[in-house]
């Protein structure tokens, strides 16, 4: 599981996870997304949309939207986040969700996936009140919130820019891609192919303190 250095995770009080293909089964095909929006391949979307002009940015925010809205009706727990995140809770630790996604769309994911009950509303941040990811402002803003510094934060996310954000926070990373190919790992300090892995590592070192 640990791809580089070696900080602690078991001791780390605050939990930040991006949403989308995190704590839910990855269903967003972004480059079908940007195809339909009519936007550059392979450029971050909400990126390319505050390059257009505003009237047609905002026409193509909508339609993102909805299509958005569209998925979070679909969204279901990725396997282990009901453990992982109710295990978090169990030992009294602090979890949020940085999202990339809008805040009334996460609501409605996490409600589609029985996964709202796990977070305080008001510490589910979105596109909507930071600048996204990887800006590291989210993750400063929940820590500010926590009053917790980042050495006490880990960062769990299945993109580059949810580990880069981590990175400038100054938070630890954890990197999980079902896939285990790991081509973001320069940005991660541990690598995981799903959320169990991360449960059964924290029963299995906690008492370690590792
Ligand atoms: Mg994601």
């Amino acid at each position: 599981m640990q791809l580089n250095g070696s900080k602690n995770l078991a001791n780390r009080t605050c939990w930040v996870f991006d949403m989308d293909g995190t704590l839910t089964l990855g269903i967003h095909d972004f480059e079908a997304i940007r195809a339909t929006l009519e936007l550059p391949v392979g450029m971050p979307i909400l990126e390319s949309l505050r390059q257009l002009p505003t009237e047609i940015a905002a026409a193509k925010y909508e339609q993102l939207r909805e299509i958005e809205l569209e998925l979070a009706r679909q969204a279901t727990a990725q396997p282990g986040a009901h453990e992982l995140l109710a295990l978090l809770r169990t030992q009294g630790k602090q979890v949020g969700i940085l999202t990339r996604n809008g805040k009334d769309i996460a609501h409605e994911t996490l409600v589609a996936c029985g996964l709202m009950d796990f977070f305080d509303p008001t510490l589910v941040l979105s596109r909507d009140c930071h600048l996204p990811k990887p800006e590291p402002d989210g993750i400063l803003a929940l820590l500010n919130s926590w009053e917790a510094a980042p050495t006490a934060a880990v960062m769990v996310g299945d993109y580059k820019f949810d580990l880069m954000a981590g990175q400038r926070a100054g938070t630890a990373t954890v990197y999980i891609d079902t896939a285990g190919e790991f081509i973001w790992s320069d940005y991660a300090d541990y690598g995981v192919r799903s959320l169990e892995a991360v449960v059964n590592w924290l029963e299995a070192n906690n008492s370690l303190g590792l």
